[in-house]
């Protein structure tokens, strides 16, 4: 047995790479990478030794748990069918038998809160043993071989017959270039508001859910808060209309030509948006004079015991004691050099977007399939939350690729 599979329901990572030939590995085990993890192990049936997960990170979903701890959110945005398991009402079931341990769920569309979506989610992968398919490693390049691929990790090469890139964006935040910093970002690894005290003042720079989130999460705990953003409020439940998780918007992308799908996607998302719970709490802060709303950009920063920020336009400046970037994730392509060099050896195709053109069963080239932003010229706007993993997931059931 190799070695990196040696408890049946392990909750460790393992240091080393397996030896000999395995049937798929996933780069990146987060939100994505875990669920297809599931999918191929308990729904397709693949042997758990041929199956491995390769992430830099310990524990499955640690980025979103980072994201989600810094942005404050105390709910998700998405719905209670959208989580880790293969079944749509496993979280439900979980709630329910849980007699409502972990928090419950909150209007509109029953949205379950952040504490109840991580404890199901700890439930499936020890359930399930995700955690044991996992090797604590980074992978540095992809290269074909005659029998598959051979990936190079931080700890030594893997021979497999597919791969499923799942790498998220957690390298692809946007910093403004007047910022001194990435660690202002609210996704750098290295940020924090910990030594923040009650009374003093925060920018928080960007007009989408997060800058709401830890806008509402720093006025709980008595700071003042502008957020400065390009736009008024935009109010939107999802990210995109639910009408793209299914055939009413999804039938037609499906059938449109592959050159038209970025514009498609551009015009469905909604990005820098807030759902109306947030907006209407952020109005009730505002009329308490606790949080403000400036619409406008950054011309200057100057950085003495504190802050001094200068607005385009309208030449307001503003004295604060921390600025906070929420300012989303650059639009490029992700994956940097891994995904640049696999695009040259293998003359994979590309939109004009440069993001790529796999086939509908996510196979971008015959072995190697793409999830998350990556796949969304298939899957859609939704391709990067967690109904898009699920539709990853779908297609994999549905490949008929062998298992063995
Ligand atoms: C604050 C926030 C809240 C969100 N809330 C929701 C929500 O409520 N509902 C919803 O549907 N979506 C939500 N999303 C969107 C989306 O579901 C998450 O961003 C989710 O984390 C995406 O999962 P992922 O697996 O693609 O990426 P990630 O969670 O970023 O995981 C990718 C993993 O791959 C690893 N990795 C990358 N490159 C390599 C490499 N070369 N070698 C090894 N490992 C690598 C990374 O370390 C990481 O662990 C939210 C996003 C954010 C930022």
């Amino acid at each position: 047995m190799p070695q990196y599979y040696c408890k049946s329901i392990a909750t460790t990572h393992h240091t080393q790479v397996p030896d000999g030939m395995l049937e798929w590995v996933v780069i990146g085990g987060g939100v994505h990478g875990t669920h297809l993890s599931h999918v191929l192990t308990t729904g397709k049936g693949v042997a758990r030794d041929r199956v491995c997960v390769l992430d830099r990170e310990a524990e499955p979903l640690a980025v979103f748990w980072q994201y989600t701890a810094a942005t404050g959110m105390t709910h998700m945005r998405s719905v209670g069918v959208h989580h880790l398991d293969l079944h749509p009402y496993s979280l439900l079931d979980f709630h329910k038998r849980s007699r409502g341990r972990h928090g419950g769920f909150i209007p509109p569309y029953d949205r379950p809160r952040l504490s109840l979506f991580r404890a199901h989610s700890r439930h499936v992968t020890e359930k399930h043993g995700l955690d044991a398919l996992r090797v604590m490693a980074a992978a540095t390049s992809v290269e074909r071989t005659p029998s598959g691929f051979r990936v190079e990790t931080s700890r030594g090469p893997l021979q497999t017959r597919r791969v499923v890139l799942a790498l998220g964006a957690s390298d692809e935040i946007a910093i403004p270039t007047w910022a001194p910093t990435p660690d202002w970002h609210v996704f750098h690894p290295a940020f924090s508001t910990t030594h923040l005290a009650a009374g003093q003042r925060v920018a928080i720079i960007g007009g989408g859910i997060s800058a709401a989130q830890v806008a509402l999460d720093l006025n709980r705990r008595g700071l003042q808060v502008s957020i400065i953003a390009r736009h008024a409020p935009r109010e939107h439940q999802f990210d995109s209309d639910a009408g793209w998780l299914g055939p009413r918007h999804m039938a037609a992308f499906a059938a449109s030509p592959l050159h038209e799908r970025r514009a498609q996607i551009d015009r469905a998302r909604h990005r820098g948006s807030i759902p109306r719970d947030l907006t209407r709490a952020l109005r009730r802060a505002a009329r308490a004079g606790t949080i403000d709303w400036l619409e406008g950009e950054i011309a200057r920063v100057t950085a003495d015991a504190s802050f001094e920020l200068e607005l385009t336009e309208s030449r307001r400046s503003l004295r604060v004691d921390q600025v906070v970037l929420a300012t989303g994730f650059a639009r490029r392509r992700p994956g940097g050099a891994l995904v640049d060099r696999l695009i040259d050896d293998l003359g994979l195709p590309c939109s004009a977007c440069g993001f790529p053109l796999p086939r509908d069963t996510l196979e971008w080239a015959p072995g190697l399939y793409v999830t998350g932003s990556l796949a969304e010229l298939r899957l859609g706007p939704s391709a990067r939350n967690i109904a898009g993993a699920r539709a990853a997931g779908e297609r994999l059931m549905q490949s008929t690729c062998n298992n063995s």
